[in-house]
């Protein structure tokens, strides 16, 4: 989609340390990383938010989440855990509209979120 930024990463417009790519989505570094380890999982395709995604979608929606865990395992992560976010809309904290799971670890977070 026209002037989002992560479609713009999906196609290579804009730059981005990526750990996976695949035909259906991309992970790469939080620019603004909040953990030792922060990461985004997310669609090539354009999927403006969770409560935004359709039926046809759900099997994309678990191969992100299993990417993810696979990712954050594979890093090195699992012993201590880890955090696996989707923020939606402007109550969940969304910036950025275009699907993403924030992977965050490397440090006790806090809970609740403020
Ligand atoms: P959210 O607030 O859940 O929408 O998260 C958006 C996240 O995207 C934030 O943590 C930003 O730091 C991150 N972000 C925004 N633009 C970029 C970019 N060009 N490269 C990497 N991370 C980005
Ligand atoms: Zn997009």
């Amino acid at each position: 989609m026209k002037d989002c930024v992560f479609c713009k990463i999906a196609s290579g417009e804009i730059p981005a340390k990526k750990l996976y790519e695949d035909g259906e989505m991309l992970a790469f570094y939080d620019m603004e990383p909040k953990a030792p380890l922060h990461f985004l999982v997310i669609p090539k395709k354009h999927i403006p938010n969770v409560m935004e995604a359709e039926e046809s979608e759900s099997g994309l929606l678990g191969a992100l989440l299993w990417r993810a865990q696979k990712l954050a395992v594979e890093a090195g992560f699992e012993k201590n855990g880890a955090r696996f976010v989707i923020n939606c809309k402007e109550d969940g904290g969304q910036t950025v509209p275009h699907l993403h799971i924030h992977v965050l670890s490397g440090r006790p977070l806090g809970w609740p979120p403020g």
